[in-house]
């Protein structure tokens, strides 16, 4: 496996892939990793990930070196001035309820070295200052061309299948004549970072501090400011007073999306003031970055042998923090069904799944980032095409797969998301976290995920556990299986069965399939053709 690209997205699917045992090569034009902080607001789904992939415990000590643990996310008229609105008064209220883990702020530039070193750890190869500058496809594989950038000439690689996670601007999708839709570029915006002379934390007199909006009538942005409360980085996406209709005129010309244009030193120096609310504080500027607000999507995630990961699939404002989270879900999406298939375990045809699934759970993303651009940011862009305000629980663990490798049960509305405490192990749904007995000890139902696919079934449902382990062996699928006889943990009611009821649910923590009861048909049978759809084999029985 080839993997274009090795910033956040990049270094995660050779992550994924190496956790279930796929050899890759990712290459890296830059140097290094990340060198600005970025992606900071790392939410349940992409910490669920993490803690398979053996990384919480240091994740949320990094970010605990930073940030507070539960700083939460407001707008101000500037860090001195006014509360305009709490989104989040503490970032992890009421997470127990779903995860056992938590919400948590950690930097891109933080988070992308430990990823790098837990996939080398595992034996990916990583090679920066190499770039990908051609791909060509048969039937069998790709043949990529690599140009090292310093200078050592250019050499071929086969792959089976490419991943590309070259971001925003991604060259691969480009040369593969994918097309970006959406919103457009929204703003030229940039972000300043910046040190304080004096502790900034006491302004915002015990109000959240994770992330705070700025809306005044020089900028519009966001802060993110380190526990020390003197450093952080203040984000400008318009400036100038958006709030005056006079001066609100039709887009793309609009002045006030231009921060990026006059930036200097001494412009960033106004602006900090100006959002921190007093002036000629002492401030001093280390770094400007430019970067455009886009919420766009690909109007497909493959061609071929080749798939697209993060940015390079779906471009959003950061409002709501979800770019680089829905990156490392496609890359966990993916990661498992590319296994599946190189090994024979699965059919070609479940590679399909990754674009039916992850495309539209991508727009989702990218709209939602947009609505809260809009209402937090430029509400001059007005309503007009704007989704409503999805609730960030249903956007970061309700999102539904639906593809052929999930069963969907009859009635499915086929929604693209629901709260997790309606959706209730519903075929499609991220797997619900219930802490059950297991081997002595008391584990989350999410920790007995991620390598094969997964049958819980309920007290009564051995029936289900026996026709699982027999239809996985027939088919050569790794299945593990599980009766869960512990009323108190209230299992079943999660998963919304009865206790002869069973889950089918699969590597990457979605669930595929459910009986609610026992079932009217043999459960070899049931098991058997379900197991073979999810992994698009057929059932060889009869020819055999
Ligand atoms: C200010 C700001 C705040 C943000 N906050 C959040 C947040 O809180 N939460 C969140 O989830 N997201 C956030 N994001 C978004 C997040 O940073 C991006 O979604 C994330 O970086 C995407 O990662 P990626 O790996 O897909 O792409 P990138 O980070 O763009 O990486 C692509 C990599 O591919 C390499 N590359 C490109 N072409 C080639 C080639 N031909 N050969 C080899 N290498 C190549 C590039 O050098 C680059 O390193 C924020 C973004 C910004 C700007």
């Amino acid at each position: 496996m080839l993997v274009v690209g090795g910033s956040l997205v990049g270094l995660a699917t050779a992550l994924f892939l190496r956790l279930h045992g796929v050899d890759c090569l990712a290459v890296e034009r830059h140097t290094g990793t990340a060198i600005h902080p970025r992606a900071g607001h790392f939410q349940l789904r992409t910490v669920e990930i993490l803690r398979w992939a053996g990384l919480e415990d240091e994740v949320r000590r990094r970010s605990e070196e930073k940030y507070l643990l539960n700083g939460g996310i407001n707008n101000v008229e500037s860090l001195a001035g006014r509360e305009i609105a709490s989104y989040f008064p503490n970032l992890n209220a009421g997470v127990e309820e779903f995860s056992p883990t938590l919400r948590l702020f950690i930097d891109q530039d933080v988070l992308e070295p430990l990823l790098r070193e837990r996939s080398r750890e595992l034996g990916a190869q990583l090679r920066n200052r190499v770039e990908c500058a051609a791909l060509e496809q048969d039937d069998t594989g790709v043949t990529a061309t690599l140009r090292d950038l310093d200078g050592g000439g250019a050499t071929t690689v086969r792959a089976d299948y490419v991943v590309a996670a070259d971001g925003n601007r991604s060259p691969t999708r480009e040369r593969l004549g994918i097309a970006m839709r959406g919103h457009g570029v929204l703003s030229n915006s940039v972000t300043i970072y910046f040190r304080s002379e004096v502790d900034l934390a006491p302004l915002l007199e015990g109000r959240d501090q994770g992330v705070n909006y700025v809306t005044n009538p020089v900028l519009r942005g966001f802060f993110r400011l380190d526990r020390t409360g003197d450093r952080g980085f203040l984000v400008v996406n318009l400036v100038g007073d958006t709030a005056r209709p006079e001066i609100v005129a039709a887009y793309p010309s609009a002045p006030w999306a231009n921060a990026a244009q006059t930036i200097d030193e001494q412009r960033a120096l106004e602006l900090v003031r100006a959002a921190i609310g007093v002036p000629e504080i002492p401030v001093v500027i280390e770094d400007i970055a430019k970067w455009q607000a886009v919420a766009d999507s690909a109007e497909r995630y493959r061609e071929g042998r080749v798939f697209l990961a993060g940015d390079a699939a779906h471009t959003m404002p950061p409002n709501g923090g979800f770019g680089g989270n829905t990156g490392v879900q496609d890359a966990h999406n993916l990661a498992w069904k590319l296994a599946f298939v190189l090994s024979g375990v699965a059919g070609p045809g479940l590679l399909d799944t990754y674009d039916d699934e992850r495309r539209a759970i991508g727009e989702l993303t990218v709209e939602q980032a947009y609505t809260r651009y809009v209402t937090r940011v430029a509400p001059y862009l007005g309503t007009e095409g704007m989704q409503e305000l999805v609730d960030d629980f249903s956007i970061e663990i309700g999102c539904r797969c639906n593809s052929a490798a999930v069963v969907p049960e009859p009635g499915d509305d086929g929604s693209l998301h629901e709260h997790p405490r309606e959706s209730k192990g519903r075929p499609g749904s991220r797997a619900p976290h219930v802490f059950v007995p297991n081997d002595g000890e008391r584990v989350s139902t999410l920790d007995l995920f991620g390598k094969g696919f997964v049958l819980l079934a309920g007290a009564d449902g051995a029936a289900w556990q026996a026709a699982a382990l027999g239809a996985a062996d027939r088919l050569g699928v790794p299945l593990d299986a599980y009766v869960i006889d512990d009323a108190a943990s209230g299992f079943a009611d999660a998963y919304g069965i009865s206790q002869a009821g069973a889950a089918l649910v699969r590597p990457d923590g979605i669930v595929a399939w459910r009986a609610v009861d026992s079932g009217e048909s043999e459960p070899e049978v049931t098991m058997r053709e379900t197991l073979a759809s999810l992994v698009s084999k057929e059932d060889r029985e009869e020819t055999i």
